[in-house]
């Protein structure tokens, strides 16, 4: 009884209902809030940071430095110096442009958009992603494989900038200062490196489209994207300063390379003898006309003057990538078996073992996960109903879990 009424006479200092009233009541030194109140509060709250964020003006002085940038991928991103630092500065650069006073006797900073060469999981989209987390602008990734050129089926090119309006808010003065990643731009080359034989619709067409976006133009952008809305309004968007980041795995352009690389040696022979090539990681040796012969015209190449590479992922990177990353894999799967209070432990063996099966399977980076998740399983599948509070994964145990796994089914993924 007395219960009750202690139940009663607690009320939520923002909608006076008793705590018998709301789902749940939490009690501050002079205050209560009621769970609904809380929830509303969080929205509000959540609403003003996204104006203030929006509205408020970038200030040099605050923004990361280059080297805390690169600082900031390092916690995520293992190795890929070479595109760290790049991509570093493309940012600062980006922002410094933005700053930039409309004086038309002033220097103008003319923006430099970036591509990224590097094999299928590397890190090029793990980049991309992790570097948004701390932008100050609008970003969105877009995958250039659903564009065509328009009339066939497929999206427009000017629906690259649809998701960046939408991350936007549809506010079109944030957008013309945001950051569009387009992953998969060697989808759209060109088949050859002749382009007069036959036209290539789908390749070359859509390079042209993108030369626009690229160069800075106003654009109308559909603003739910795609031809299922004939019927809605275009916005106008000024590319000119948004900055574009492309990435593509151009597989067999190592080919291309080699092959400028043994002209120049034929060609220089006497004199550049002493010029050492690291044969196992051509990519390193990237140059604009490699993109050429690979098939992207060189109107494109022109509107892209930071080239950079990422490195294949060897043993040891791999090993790294098991571990090191703030959200490794590793670490995910100790932070699920802690929340049934297990303690997650493995033997260092393991980790190599995990290793030696992503190489000998040819599943890279992303085949990690898979393999974990096959060691893991049965033990996901028992422990939380069992009394159990620690468990460590043994070499044997791995082992014997592999062994289970239709091995086909894991190179497929
Ligand atoms: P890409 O875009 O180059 O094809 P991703 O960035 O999508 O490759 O990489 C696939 C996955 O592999 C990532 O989600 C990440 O888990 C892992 N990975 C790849 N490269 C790295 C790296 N350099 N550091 C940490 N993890 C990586």
């Amino acid at each position: 009884m007395e219960d009750k009424s202690v139940k009663n006479k607690q009320r939520c200092s923002f909608c006076g209902r008793t705590e018998a009233e709301v789902g749940f009541l939490i009690t501050g030194l002079n205050a209560c809030i009621c769970d609904s109140c809380a929830e509303q509060a969080h929205e509000i709250i959540e609403e003003a940071m996204r104006q203030k964020k929006k509205t408020a003006d970038l200030n040099l002085d605050e923004l990361p430095k280059p080297r805390d940038i690169k600082a900031f991928l390092d916690q995520y991103v293992i190795g890929q110096d070479d595109a760290k630092r790049y991509l570093s500065v493309a940012v600062y650069n980006h922002y410094k442009r933005l700053l930039q006073p409309a004086s038309p006797d002033d220097v103008e900073i003319e923006k430099s958009n970036i591509i990224m060469v590097g094999s299928t999981g590397t890190g090029k989209t793990l980049l991309a992603r992790t570097i948004a987390k701390l932008l100050h602008v609008p970003f969105t990734i877009v995958d250039a494989t659903v564009l065509t050129e328009a009339g066939y089926v497929g999206e427009d090119i000017e629906s690259i900038l649809t998701r960046l309006l939408q991350v936007a808010d549809y506010n079109v003065a944030d957008a013309e200062r945001g950051i569009v990643f387009i992953d998969e731009i060697d989808k759209i080359a060109r088949k050859g490196d002749n382009p007069s034989i036959t036209r290539d619709v789908s390749g070359e067409g859509v390079q042209q489209g993108l030369l626009k976006l690229l160069e800075g133009s106003v654009v109308n952008v559909p603003p739910q994207g795609g031809r299922k809305h004939p019927e809605q309004k275009m916005i106008p968007v000024n590319t000119k300063n948004i900055l574009f980041i492309c990435g593509g795995a151009f597989d067999g352009i190592e080919r291309k390379i080699a092959q400028r690389l043994n002209a120049n040696v034929v060609g220089y022979g006497a004199v550049k003898e002493t010029v050492k090539i690291d044969r196992s990681n051509l990519m390193q040796y990237i140059a604009p006309q490699d993109l050429k012969a690979f098939g992207l015209i060189p109107e494109i190449i022109g509107r892209l003057p930071i080239l950079t590479y990422l490195n294949p992922l060897d043993r040891a990177a791999l090993r790294r990538i098991l571990t090191e990353p703030k959200n490794s894999i590793i670490k995910q799967y100790v932070k699920l078996f802690e929340m049934d209070g297990v303690k997650l432990t493995f033997q260092p063996e393991v980790f190599e073992y995990i290793v030696d099966k992503a190489i000998e399977y040819k599943l890279g980076a992303r085949g990690l996960r898979s393999i974990v998740e096959a060691i893991m399983i049965d033990t996901m599948f028992e422990l939380p109903s069992s009394e159990t509070k620690s468990f460590t994964v043994t070499l044997d145990f791995a082992k014997k879990q592999m062994e289970k796994v239709n091995f086909s089914r894991l190179q497929l993924a």
